[in-house]
């Protein structure tokens, strides 16, 4: 694909936010930070695990220990106040950010495995038995897979799965076999992020709610990417992480129908869910706090807000052009080796990812030498097992795009692939 005029991000712009971007690597890994063994410009193609934090989001994370550091909901104080204040906006303004009905249907959680947790401790535990089914697709990640696989151990619920088809797309035939008048929760990936396939989970979610099922939707690689709707989706559980869209580390989302986390018992007790407490019983408080025991993630609950501001400047619909762009043509590139495969739907038809083999490179080698040449992608089954053992490898290499990355580095990604192809041709 041509380059689109005008391009729909100002990327040297957006790099200037992230100092991150200037550092070299290569050197002592044992000295976290730019050493003096560090000469190799890094390229940084890791944003499915982890994305970097703009300055913006670095300075509301200074500014709220350097000046209003306080525990939230417990103080009369000034500083309280203010903390209080700014984390229950951060609330309002995730629930505006993924179309929600207000705070009340937005808690936060620890990253998305967390959410995905909660909802299978307080609802699954509680709502499933061996007559009811669970369905997930095979390309799930582990947080949902292993969460719901394991509490249908527990429960008796059986646990089935969407078969993915030869092009990395779900077969939605086999989802109408499978979702019945026993499905009580289905869970599925917006995006996946082994094979970018963006998956039809509106249409998902009407089938399992023609079975009056419930739907939870997995969208650690789709909020921070694309504009996310969850009420367009009707979905009834959405879960993501701050940690994958500009923000820090140690903040998720778990969005929920109001109705049904009303419904829902608490999966953590402790101080800050409750409203009254005797010896012998406590009464829950409102949502979300209900699901927020003990000292919630303040600071960064305040910087995920920072984060959202920061990427609706840009514009979600610029950013998911801009990815789109980055990954048809890093699809192109790397298809034109004939020794490379790459898993999931073509190149203009997939999300800002593309994970890859080189024949007769093992993955980890494969990730080792781009290092060497400063390019960071992931090697392993990225929490997708099942489906790698369903692609028949142990291991792929991925690069995922995101806001700041450019064609450039892409070209550097295909460069030291090729040095990969030819060291051990
Ligand atoms: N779901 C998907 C699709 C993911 O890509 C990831 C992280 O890679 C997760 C869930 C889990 O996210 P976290 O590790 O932040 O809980």
């Amino acid at each position: 694909m041509g380059i689109q005029e005008p391009y729909p991000l100002d990327v040297e712009a957006v790099r200037a936010d992230f100092p991150i971007l200037e550092r070299k690597v290569g050197g002592d890994v044992t000295v976290p930070g730019e050493g003096e063994g560090d000469t190799t410009p890094l390229v940084y193609l890791d944003n499915a695990a982890t994305s970097h934090t703009p300055e913006q989001v670095v300075g509301a994370i200074a500014d709220y220990y350097r000046s209003y550091n306080s525990n939230v909901h417990r103080g009369i104080h000034q500083l309280s106040q203010e903390a209080s204040t700014a984390y229950e906006h951060a609330h309002d303004r995730v629930a505006e950010f993924v179309g929600a009905e207000g705070r009340e249907e937005v808690v936060f959680t620890k990253n998305t495995t967390e959410a995905e947790n909660l909802v299978a401790y307080a609802w699954g535990l509680n709502e499933l038995g061996p007559e009811d089914n669970v369905v997930l697709t095979e390309m799930e990640h582990h947080a949902s897979l292993v969460t719901w696989q394991q509490i249908g151990k527990k429960t008796g619920a059986d646990v089935r799965f969407v078969r993915v088809d030869d092009d990395g797309r779900l077969d939605m035939d086999h989802a109408r076999e499978l979702v019945d008048d026993d499905t009580a929760m289905a869970n599925v990936v917006h995006v996946s992020n082994t094979l970018g396939t963006v998956n039809p989970v509106a249409e998902f979610a009407d089938l399992v709610h023609d079975h009056d099922g419930l739907i939870f939707v997995d969208g650690a690689q789709s909020v921070p990417h694309m504009p996310v709707d969850v009420q367009a989706i009707d979905a009834d559980f959405f879960a993501f992480s701050g940690h994958k869209m500009c923000g820090p580390t140690g903040i998720g989302v778990l969005y929920g129908k109001q109705h049904l986390l009303e419904e829902m018992q608490p999966y953590l007790y402790g101080g800050e869910m409750i409203r009254k407490v005797t010896f012998e019983d406590s009464e829950w408080e409102d949502l979300p706090w209900k699901f927020e025991a003990g000292t919630p993630v303040i600071a960064q609950g305040i910087a995920l807000h920072a984060a959202i501001d920061y990427l609706e400047d840009l514009g979600m619909e610029n950013v998911h052009a801009h990815e789109q762009l980055l990954a048809e043509y890093a699809y192109d590139e790397l298809t034109a080796y004939d020794d490379v495969d790459i898993y999931g739907p073509p190149g203009d038809d997939r999300a800002g990812l593309v994970a890859f083999n080189v024949d007769g490179v093992h993955a980890h080698d494969l990730s080792s030498i781009l290092n060497d040449h400063g390019v960071a992608v992931r090697a392993g089954d990225h929490c997708t097992q099942p489906l790698h053992d369903k692609l028949g490898v142990p291991a792929s290499a991925r690069a995922s795009f995101y806001i700041y990355n450019t064609r450039e580095e892409i070209d550097e990604l295909v460069e030291a692939v090729d040095d990969a192809r030819q060291l051990f041709a």
